[in-house]
């Protein structure tokens, strides 16, 4: 409790810091991963595995993940999810195919509310109250837009978030069953199938129980939720495609106007292959796709399509 208390003071003062408001969502997103490390380091593997090589790595690779994913988890609270730059113009010379485009009337994007040109997958977030780069969704676990400058810290923080939470909740199961058949097999031992456990020591054994098994009814739906959600953005990121451009297809008339010869009709113009879809998603090398960032990604107002010379596509697309 105490390391999440230090770890909330030191969210909260970082956030003053930054002009942020005190927001429920998150303080409960953090105050939950530190509560679950916490019991399960505390309540199972320290009493039941200890000092043994099963201890030592269950709370080597359990620290590791939940550490990586607070880190990605506070990147995207506090990464700038990608701003229009000042002044930014759509250029002509691009010629109409790299531009997108109203749907309604074909011309060039322009918010409103901003009073800015929009590059391509920008959008206008109505809770942000401004226009975000390769806008994803707004997220209201993290207070903040997922876009361009912290989709990375976004993806990674789901992959270490189901690992963390599996591991978790695989700990708690396997200590819930060894205790409860220990317990059985000391009741029948001393008082028969049928007694009673009275010795003083069962007290604080309940009581990590149900410390366990509150962390288990978090950790178990929670592992679920972030799987399902890690499984559709593994779909997002080999496709190269937004959460907004998935459900709207806003890109899709581009190409359906401008189809290319062997290209699947309403094919998504920035699909550029899996192998270039990673790299321009997660970072140039696999040592980037693993690490969590330590700042926001650059640039954003410009991706490579399919309709790019110098863009290597798969034989369907070429
Ligand atoms: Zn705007
Ligand atoms: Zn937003």
């Amino acid at each position: 409790m105490l390391a999440s208390a230090a770890t909330l003071a030191l969210i909260g003062s970082a956030a003053r810091a930054r002009g942020l408001k005190w927001d429920w969502a998150v303080a409960g997103v953090l105050s939950t991963f530190v509560y679950l490390y916490v019991v399960c380091v505390t309540c199972a593997i320290l009493p039941w595995l200890s000092v043994s090589v099963p201890g030592m790595s269950n709370l080597a690779v359990l620290t590791v993940t939940t550490v990586l994913a607070l880190w990605c988890f506070v990147a995207c609270i506090f990464f700038d999810p990608g701003r229009v730059p000042a002044g930014w113009q759509p250029d002509a010379e691009d010629g109409p195919k790299l531009q997108e485009v109203k749907k309604k009337d074909g011309g060039l994007r322009f918010c409103q509310k901003c009073g800015v040109h929009k590059p391509p997958r920008t959008h206008h977030c109505s809770v942000c109250q401004r226009c975000v780069l390769r806008m994803d969704h707004h997220c209201p676990w993290t207070g903040n837009c997922v876009g361009h400058g912290n989709y990375r810290a976004f993806f990674l923080l789901l992959l270490y978030g189901v690992a963390a939470l599996w591991h978790a909740t695989g700990l708690l199961l396997a200590h819930a069953w060894h205790v409860l058949s220990a317990v059985s097999a000391d009741r029948v031992l001393r008082t028969g199938p049928s007694g009673r456990v009275t010795e003083a020591g069962s007290a604080g054994l309940w009581v990590h129980l149900v410390l366990e098994g509150l962390a288990f009814c978090l950790a178990a739906p929670a592992a679920v939720a972030l799987s399902s959600l890690l499984s559709f953005h593994v779909r997002m990121v080999l496709t190269n495609k937004t959460t907004i451009e998935w459900r709207e297809g806003v890109t899709a008339q581009l190409v359906s106007a401008m189809p290319l010869a062997g290209a699947p009709r309403g094919a998504h113009p920035y699909d550029i292959g899996v192998c270039n879809n990673l790299r321009e998603v997660l970072g140039e090398s696999a040592d980037e796709w693993c690490w969590p960032p330590v700042r926001p990604t650059p640039g954003g107002t410009s991706y490579p399509t399919v309709f790019d010379p110098g863009v290597r596509l798969p034989s369907y697309k070429r």
